[in-house]
C-alpha cells in the first residue's frame, strides 16, 4: 500500500481511500494572470506522477485540479492592459494547459472555474454568517478564525501564537488580523457578481472548499498543494470546513518549491524566475525536466541549473540508448519484465513516493541490462529493458526508440521518391543530401526510399 506524508499528522501513513480502490485527490491549481514558470511545471509534473502510479497500482484516480479565472492579480493584469479580465484568464489558461501538455501531464479528470461556481460560493458564505463564523464588513465579508477551535492545525501552531506574529492590519473592521476575506465587495470598474451583501466577487480560500466538496464530496482523500498553501490557503479551506460541520480532506500533500542557483528562492523581485517557455529553449527535451523532477523528493526543494538539467539530459540518453538497443536485438516481444526490478521500484514509490531511490533502482537496472546485452545474454537484457521501460513508463516517462525516424525525415524521404518518380534527379540528389546531413543512411529499394540510422 502506498504511504505518504500527512502535513497535518506531521509523519507518513498508509494511503487508505475512503472507497477503496478509488482516489479522489483535489489540486489547487494556477491563478492565470502569467505564463506558467518551471516552479509550476514541477508542481504539475508532481501530481501527474502521483496520479499515474496510483493508476498503476490498480486505483482509478478522480484529479480534480481548479482554475482561479477570478482574482486580484487577473484585474490588476487586465487594468494595465486595459483589456477585460476573462480574456487576460482566457490566455494565461491556454498557455498553460500548452506547457503542461509538452511537459507530457495527463490532463486532470476535472477542471473547475471559479466563476462557474459563484452561487454556490454565495451560499457558503451566507451560512457562515448565520452561524456567526463570517461577519461582514465595508468592503466585504470576513471569517473570523477564532470560531474553529483547533485552527491552526495544519500550519502546527496555536492560535494565540500565530496572532501575535501576525502584521499589524491597516483594516480595523477586522476582529483579528488572521480573518480572512470570504467575499471581496467590488470597487468601481471591477468585474463583479450579485451577492446579499452587494456586488462583489468570492476570496480565493472560499474557491477550493466550496469546489472541493462539490466535486469530491465530503471526506474526499488528498487535498495537495506546494508548501507555501498550508498556510493561510489550505488552514483556511479548512478552517471554512469545520465551521460547516463537514467532513473535508482525508489527508494532506505538500510539495517543495523550485530553487534557482545556489538555493536561492525563485521569485520575480529577484529577476531569477525562469518560464516553462525558457526551459523549453535551454532543453532539447522536455522530457528532461520530468527525470529531474523525479530525481528529486517531492518534499525537498530543487535546485534547476544548466548543470542540472545537463545531468538529467545525459540520464535521460541512457535510457534512451537502452530502449534503442533492445529494439535492434532480436524480437523480443514476448520477454516478461524483470519482476525483481519491479517489485524494487514499486517498493521505493510506495514509501511517500521516493522517487529518488525508486529511479536510481531503474538505472542500475539500466546498468545490468547494458552489460547483459554486452554478453550476449539476450534473454536476460531483455527482461530487464522491459522493467525499465515500463517502471518508467509508469511515472510518466516513455524511453524513446532512437531507431525511430521521426516524421520529419520520412517525409524527405517521401519527397525524393516523388522528384524520382518525376525524373527530377537534381531535386532527388538535394534532397537525399539533406537526409544525409541529419545523420541517415539513404538507400534506394524497390519500394522506394529506404531511411535509417
Ligand atoms: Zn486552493
Amino acid at each position: 500500500m502506498l504511504r505518504l506524508h500527512d502535513t497535518a499528522l506531521g509523519r507518513i501513513e498508509d494511503f487508505e481511500t475512503r472507497t477503496p480502490g478509488r482516489a479522489g485527490l483535489y489540486i489547487c491549481g494556477s491563478t492565470v494572470y502569467g505564463p506558467p514558470h518551471i516552479g509550476h511545471g514541477r508542481f504539475s509534473l508532481v501530481y501527474d506522477v502521483l496520479r499515474r502510479f496510483l493508476e498503476y497500482s490498480g486505483v482509478v484516480v478522480d484529479h480534480v485540479s481548479n482554475v482561479t479565472d477570478i482574482d486580484d492579480k487577473i484585474i490588476t493584469k487586465a487594468n494595465e492592459e486595459k483589456r477585460p479580465a476573462q480574456d487576460v484568464a482566457a490566455q494565461y489558461e491556454e498557455e498553460w494547459w500548452a506547457a503542461m501538455s509538452t511537459l507530457g501531464c495527463l490532463l486532470p479528470n476535472e477542471i473547475p472555474h471559479a466563476t462557474a461556481f459563484i452561487d454556490e460560493m454565495v451560499s457558503l458564505v451566507s451560512d457562515l454568517i448565520t452561524r456567526t463564523s463570517a461577519y461582514e464588513t465595508s468592503d466585504g465579508v470576513y471569517f473570523a478564525v477564532s470560531s474553529v477551535a483547533d485552527y491552526g492545525l495544519l500550519a502546527h501552531q496555536s492560535l494565540e501564537s500565530m496572532r501575535s506574529g501576525a502584521r499589524v492590519e491597516v483594516n480595523e473592521e477586522k476582529r483579528s488580523p488572521l480573518d480572512f476575506a470570504l467575499w471581496k465587495k467590488a470597487k468601481p470598474q471591477e468585474p463583479s457578481w450579485p451577492s446579499p451583501w452587494g456586488p462583489g466577487r468570492p476570496g480565493w480560500h472560499t474557491e477550493c472548499v466550496v469546489m472541493s466538496l462539490a466535486l469530491l464530496g465530503e471526506g474526499f482523500d488528498l487535498h495537495g498543494g506546494g508548501q507555501d498553501l498550508i498556510f493561510p490557503h489550505h488552514e483556511n479551506e479548512r478552517a471554512q470546513a469545520v465551521a460547516e460541520g463537514k467532513r473535508f480532506s482525508r489527508r494532506w500533500i505538500h510539495h517543495g518549491m523550485v530553487e534557482a542557483r545556489g538555493g536561492e528562492k525563485m521569485s520575480k523581485s529577484l529577476g531569477n524566475v525562469m518560464l516553462l517557455s525558457d526551459l523549453f529553449e535551454q532543453i532539447p527535451d522536455p522530457r528532461a525536466y520530468r527525470l529531474l523532477v523525479l530525481q528529486s523528493h517531492y518534499r525537498a526543494p530543487i535546485e534547476v541549473t544548466p548543470t542540472t538539467l545537463g545531468d538529467a539530459a545525459a540520464a535521460l540518453s541512457r535510457l534512451d540508448a537502452l530502449s534503442t538497443r533492445l529494439a535492434e536485438a532480436a524480437p523480443l516481444e514476448a520477454m516478461p519484465a524483470d519482476a525483481e526490478v519491479q517489485s524494487a521500484f514499486v517498493e521505493r514509490m510506495q514509501d511517500d513516493l521516493d522517487t529518488p531511490r525508486a529511479t536510481a533502482v531503474l538505472f542500475d537496472a539500466i546498468r545490468r541490462a547494458n552489460l547483459a546485452f554486452d554478453a550476449r545474454e539476450a534473454s536476460r537484457a531483455g527482461e530487464l529493458t522491459r522493467a525499465v521501460l515500463e517502471c518508467f513508463a509508469a511515472v510518466g516517462l516513455e524511453a524513446k526508440d532512437a531507431a525511430e525516424i521521426p516524421d520529419s525525415v520520412l517525409e524527405l524521404g517521401r519527397r525524393r521518391d516523388l522528384a524520382r518518380s518525376e525524373r527530377d534527379f537534381a531535386a532527388a540528389d538535394a534532397l537525399r543530401a539533406e537526409i544525409v546531413a541529419l545523420g541517415y543512411v539513404v538507400e534506394d529499394t524497390a519500394g522506394g526510399t529506404r531511411i535509417r540510422r
